[in-house]
């Protein structure tokens, strides 16, 4: 084991990440009756402990009519065996619940994350919603064809009776928008998660914007559009996490939107990028806005339809690399436990956040 892994694994035990400190400006964790809704049913939101909020188990990235044109049976041993051991990895490092924000319709398998949470002994959550980016490739019809409250109505199902006939419950809604400004379609999808939002008290996750290396300022005005029409729509900001924020170069529209009151999640981490996310949480630090920031990987993707699941990217990294790197950047024990531990189990309470 090299020295920074050492260091990282020491100082990440149980003992050193310790129990969710209380308030922050929303106060849920402080709060004794705040829950977050896991695929194993509700827990105090004092519970989720190290978090990574946002990562991928298994998706299915083909076309949605491709998909139902010829549907792959999931062999969930032959995934358990690929995935566990990343889990389990990460499990030793002192990480405690995993959020797997694959959307409704990439390849969504809540009996397939119970499994793999109740293998590891992580807690997971999965997701409601409808991810309508990516050029659409992902809508199915019905996304189409229903009204926002029709919408609403099935995700709000979801939360009340659980996903199909599984009886597993979502504990947020994941969104993919991407319009600048959102086309009818992602209006109509983001005013069905405001309603269900205020009915259930689910964080609205919304993948934002185009990839990177897009004009600076535009994933920021996807992002802005999306706030103005929610808040418009009756929901505080801090119901609403900006996916991919890290796509967004300009810093200073991290810093407005965390001010507004949003979450600003910083998730695409691999390693090499050290320097940059430093600096972007070093920011929002420095702003004083570090109890608005997520941050995570993207990583995983059991992809369906590729030998073994093609080229698995390991959660580990966020671990044996960011954190060490924060550390020795001068972020103190506080600061990391408020983004990896606190900051999780705010945003993922379950809470009506109306303006
Ligand atoms: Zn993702």
């Amino acid at each position: 084991m090299q020295r920074r892994e050492f260091l990282g694994a020491l100082a990440a035990s149980s003992l050193a990440w310790g129990l969710p400190g209380c308030a922050g400006v929303d106060g849920a964790a402080g709060k004794s009756d705040a829950s977050v809704m896991t695929v194993n049913g509700s827990i105090p939101a004092a519970d989720l402990g190290m978090t990574l909020t946002h990562e991928h188990l298994f998706a299915d990235l083909r076309p949605y009519a491709e998909q139902m044109a010829s549907l792959i049976a999931v062999d969930m041993d032959e995934v358990a065996e690929v995935v566990l051991p990343y889990l389990r990895e990460i499990h030793r490092q002192g990480c405690r619940t995993l959020v797997d924000c694959t959307g409704t319709t990439l390849g969504r398998n809540p009996v397939l994350i119970k499994r793999l949470s109740q293998a590891s002994g992580l807690q997971m959550l999965t997701v409601t919603g409808a991810y309508v980016a990516a050029g659409g490739r992902f809508v199915p019809p019905y996304v189409l064809a229903e009204t926002a409250d029709q919408l609403a109505r099935r995700w709000i199902g979801e939360w009340r009776d659980g996903i199909g006939d599984t009886g597993i419950r979502p504990g947020l809604i994941k969104l993919g928008i991407e319009g600048d400004p959102p086309s009818d379609i992602e209006r109509k999808v983001l005013h069905a998660a405001a309603r269900t939002h205020l009915e259930s008290g689910l964080v609205i996750a919304s993948h934002t914007g185009p990839w990177a290396d897009v004009a600076p300022g535009r994933n920021g005005r996807c992002a802005f559009a999306q706030l103005d029409l929610l808040q418009g729509a009756g929901i505080a900001p801090s119901a609403w996490i900006w996916v991919h924020a890290q796509n967004e170069v300009q810093g200073s529209q991290h810093v407005d939107a965390a001010r507004r009151g949003a979450w600003v999640s910083f998730d695409g981490f691999r390693p090499g990028q050290e320097a940059a996310y430093l600096a972007m949480i070093g920011r929002m630090r420095d702003e004083g806005l570090l109890d608005r920031v997520l941050v995570s990987q993207d990583a995983g993707w059991y992809n369906a339809g590729q030998p073994r699941g093609g080229e698995f990217k390991p959660y580990l990294p966020l671990f044996s690399d960011l954190i060490p790197a924060m550390r020795e950047g001068g972020f103190k024990e506080e600061q990391v436990r408020t983004i990896f531990v606190d900051n999780p189990s705010r945003a993922f309470a379950v809470r009506k956040m109306a303006t």
